[in-house]
């Protein structure tokens, strides 16, 4: 069933423990993510970006999100918009049935974020749709940091308590040292949990976590298997997932593990089978591999048998 977003993350927020919140981009991936949860037991959040609805289409996200979602009526599920980059966007989202949405207005100064941020949560709110913002810049942070360095990039918790008191967001990504994609850290995972605590301690809203994917062991070597180049990026490790829960993280982005699980199943099809031309032979070996990686992550958020 498609409900808000906060009614899965305040729930979360009580209860302390993650929900994954996972991208789409086509059919076989939005399967996958139903067929996870379901095996799993797990609530679910999926997410569009602007470009993944730029690519299907706002009312063909819309038509499949509702699609799945009456296929498995048992699983509470929220269609969040991620990062969306104006009030616009944001409104396209809520006018068109996401019910939930995210403003990042992160890249702003301070004032201008939580202005703009409050617009969007106003009308969001008028319409019973969940909204997240960003405070801080989203860079992986290295061991010789210096602290004015640290608080440049990183979330102050000062602003972060005045930032939901006047904007009455719904939930919070605060920077804390992880950053998109598969290359995160130069040197060693390193992420900032006292700042995390803090935040959570002035907020007590869900939290948010982006840049998360793990690219775990068995993912990163089906991707170089099959010939792929990670160029030496790495991901956030599990125990840095399951401490930032700890410290008040209850929305947990995941794409990149996602895509490279995939595409290694797509890659090796292609190498093994060069005679194969039925597109459904290379699509569900992928769909496998995205659902063992999602069961797997539900398991390690703490989401898994929670409906
Ligand atoms: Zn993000």
């Amino acid at each position: 069933m498609l409900v808000k977003g906060s009614e899965i993350l305040n729930k979360a927020h009580q209860e302390n423990y993650g929900v994954g919140a996972f991208n789409f981009v086509n059919v076989e991936m939005l399967r996958a993510i139903f067929e996870a949860a379901d095996h799993a037991k797990s609530p679910l959040i999926v997410q569009a970006s602007e470009g993944a609805i730029k690519y299907l289409g706002i009312d063909m996200v819309l038509s499949l999100v509702h699609t799945m979602s009456k296929r498995y009526p048992h699983i509470p599920v929220a269609l969040h918009l991620d990062h969306g980059t104006s009030f616009e966007s944001c409104k396209k989202a809520v006018d068109a049935g996401f019910t939930s949405v995210m403003i990042d207005a992160s890249h702003h100064p301070f004032k201008e974020n939580l202005e703009l941020t409050k617009q969007v949560v106003d009308y969001a709110h008028s319409k019973n749709v969940s909204v997240e913002a960003e405070l801080g810049r989203l860079m992986g942070i290295e061991d010789n940091i210096s602290v004015d360095e640290k608080d440049a990039v990183l979330v102050n918790p000062d602003e972060a308590e005045e930032f939901v008191k006047v904007s009455h967001v719904d939930y919070l990504a605060p920077a804390i040292g992880t950053s998109h994609g598969a290359f995160k850290f130069k040197g060693e995972p390193k992420l900032d949990f006292e700042r995390l605590v803090e935040v959570k301690k002035r907020t007590n809203i869900p939290l948010v976590l982006h840049g998360a994917s793990s690219i775990p062991q068995s993912v990163r070597q089906a991707f170089l298997d099959t010939g792929g180049d990670l160029k030496g990026g790495k991901g956030v490790p599990f125990d840095f997932i399951t401490e930032s829960i700890k410290g008040g993280v209850n929305k947990i982005n995941i794409d990149t593990d996602l895509r490279l699980a995939f595409i290694a199943q797509v890659r090796k099809m292609a190498q093994e089978n060069p005679a194969e031309f039925d597109l459904r032979k290379y699509f569900n070996p992928g769909i496998e591999a995205v659902k063992a990686v999602i069961v797997e992550r539900m398991q390690v958020l703490g989401s898994a048998d929670k409906i």
